[in-house]
């Protein structure tokens, strides 16, 4: 006796000679086995996944102790996705390398990006912080020409130089002089050792 079945697998209709008959073919049978055991290894995968999942402060710890990091790990230490750092790279503004189609980014270079957009981020704040306003309304008496600082303070023109360049103290060009504010420097070397009248 001939049963009409529809194949489980590719769902044609077919004559079965059983009524447990599932598949049109042998064919179908193996491939709706394979399908079953693809599945059950996915699923298996996920729960593995979950119960085995690293917390994040070890991750964290992971990408910390790597010379070579992955995108994962770059998006890790910074706080910011994967899809950032790819765009990044792609921009050519973080240094990277390939191992055949894996992306690599050395720990140095990816500090070296950091200082070098904080320096620019510093940067901009600076030029933010004393708008071009705030020179406008200049007051001379506020500030001290480079040239007229030794006579106050007994340092060295080079010396108060070097002074301004490593706090960050900003100069204000006007005309020929170029001027700090008198409480910048009173903050590098206290107050004035003596007060001279002006000639
Ligand atoms: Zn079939």
């Amino acid at each position: 006796m001939l049963v009409n079945k529809r194949c489980t697998y590719c769902g044609k209709q077919f004559q079965a000679h059983t009524i447990k008959t599932r598949f049109c073919s042998r064919s179908c049978n193996q491939k709706d086995y394979k399908f079953r055991a693809k599945q059950k290894r996915l699923n298996e995968n996920i729960v593995d996944k979950t119960v085995n999942k690293i917390p994040f402060k070890d991750l964290l710890e992971i990408s910390k102790s790597k010379v070579y990091l992955e995108i994962k790990d770059c998006a890790l230490l910074l706080n910011v996705s994967q899809s950032t750092i790819s765009r990044l790279i792609n921009r050519g503004e973080l240094i990277h390398f390939r191992i055949m189609s894996r992306v690599l980014i050395r720990q140095i270079d990816l500090e070296d990006y950091c200082k070098k957009e904080l320096v620019k981020t510093s940067l901009k704040q600076e030029s933010v912080k004393r708008p071009s306003n705030e020179v406008v309304s200049f007051n001379k008496d506020d500030y001290y020409y480079m040239g007229e600082i030794p006579k106050y303070y007994k340092v060295s023109s080079r010396s108060i130089e070097r002074h301004i360049k490593s706090k960050g103290i900003e100069k204000i060009k006007i005309g020929r002089f170029n001027y700090v504010l008198k409480s910048d420097i009173k903050k590098l070397f206290g107050a004035p050792s003596k007060i001279i009248i002006n000639d």
